[in-house]
């Protein structure tokens, strides 16, 4: 069944506006949000929700913009939550974005005009293969564009709009939430569930039409701290253990052909070495560890535990420790215990006229954080593409699509309450 209801779009309107506020995170600063300027865009954010006449929207000192749509039907309702972040990634200069548009996109490369060495290539994002006819939004090369996740903003925006002007329409209380800082992993560092009340949340935060996420990784941090036997190295025979020596025998004996970063896809994961300080005393080696099941971090860090043992045997001298802290676990685990939340949000996506495609991320999301802090939280696709970078692109008609699937999702949490 595709949409029956009569949308007039201005979702691209909006979010040509956003993008036009730099509001790029910075991983240095301690405060919260961590620039200044992320409040320019939520205190505009803040202003437009209360002229479509949701009273209580504002921006609080900590960044975060928060909204309710009131409930205008007799059912009970779970209270669902739409959430994106207002920040940029640090990665790419966010400040005075110029935004294109190629319209009625025919195939083939994109040439960006600021910086014509800037080229999205079709044969390097083979997602704009299905985007003939669409119209491309980019940044003219100089800066990234900020589609992550100023689409999803944009998008929750003109779906509340949509909401607020067909009452027709029977939903349950909707809540908005805006976040800063979850390009440097703060992102729900000070949000205040209670003070938003929602039981179940979508973050729009995803890639291409169609998608949605329930899967992250799950992670941890390893730590191996090697004492090794110092001596002076004129008098060093039969008597020197290394332990920057013993640091490099371990990272050498991890494996080759498997279970790293550079090796990996997919639901595999991996063991990566992520930094080694030290001296012929003491080295440290961090790691961090990453998969989709607990078993599989379990299996990996025992393999790391069975390399140091193995080394440790030519240095009998020298000791080693291993501390394993947990990071943060695949929202999967919270999520499949309800699963409504994810059919949901599939029926959602075929009514907006899309095929459906459960899609995992390989790495942690602020979903993932709120799943464990007991708001359970998939990933919606927002249209993003090749962010942080200044390759980035979205097209109007998915961002598009993006709207009729919150307002179907809305629609359908009402229907089946
Ligand atoms: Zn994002």
């Amino acid at each position: 069944m595709s949409s029956p209801l009569t949308f007039t779009h201005s979702v691209a309107e909006r979010f040509l506006r956003y993008v036009a506020i730099d509001t790029q995170s910075d991983p240095s600063s301690s405060t919260c949000p961590s620039t200044e300027k992320q409040k320019d865009l939520g205190r505009l954010l803040a202003a437009e929700l209360q002229a479509m006449g949701i009273q209580d929207a504002h921006l609080d000192e900590h960044g975060y913009v928060y909204a309710t749509i009131a409930a205008n039907t007799d059912k009970t309702v779970p209270v669902i939550c739409f959430c994106s972040h207002m920040d940029t990634s640090p990665d790419c200069t966010g400040r005075n974005v110029k935004p294109q548009i190629s319209r009625n996109y025919r195939g083939g490369d994109i040439v960006l005009p600021g910086d014509p060495t800037q080229i999205i290539r079709a044969e390097e994002h083979p997602a704009l293969r299905e985007q003939i006819g669409h119209d491309i939004v980019t940044s003219d090369g100089t800066t990234l564009l900020g589609a992550d996740n100023k689409a999803g903003i944009a998008e929750i925006m003109d779906a509340a709009h949509f909401l607020i002007n067909n009452p027709q329409i029977k939903h349950g209380t909707i809540k908005i939430l805006f976040t800063p800082d979850e390009e440097i992993g703060r992102g729900v560092d000070k949000v205040d569930l209670k003070k938003l009340g929602a039981e179940f949340a979508y973050t729009i935060d995803g890639e291409s039409a169609g998608n949605i996420e329930d899967e992250t990784f799950s992670a941890d941090a390893a730590t191996i701290t090697i004492e090794g036997v110092s001596t002076h190295p004129g008098f060093a025979k039969g008597k020197m253990e290394h332990a920057i020596k013993i640091a490099a025998a371990i990272i050498d004996r991890l494996p080759k052909d498997s279970c790293s970063p550079e090796t990996t896809e997919g639901k595999q994961g991996f063991l990566h070495p992520i930094s080694i300080v030290g001296g012929l005393e003491k080295a440290t080696i961090s790691l961090i560890v990453r998969d989709f099941t607990d078993s599989g971090l379990k299996q990996k860090e025992d393999l790391l535990e069975s390399i140091v043992k193995e080394v440790m045997k030519d240095f009998p001298r020298s000791t080693y420790r291993m501390q394993i802290k947990q990071q943060y676990r695949n929202m999967k685990q919270v999520i499949d215990k309800h699963p409504e939340i994810v059919e949901n949000a599939m029926e959602a996506i075929r009514r907006a006229g899309l095929k459906p495609v459960k899609a995992s991320i390989r790495g942690g999301t602020d979903g993932s954080r709120l799943s464990f802090m007991g708001l359970p939280c998939p990933n919606i696709f927002a249209g993003e593409h090749a962010f942080h970078s200044r390759l980035e692109w979205v097209s109007i008609q998915d961002m598009q699509k993006a709207v009729r699937t919150i307002v179907h999702l809305a629609m359908i949490w009402e229907e089946r309450a």
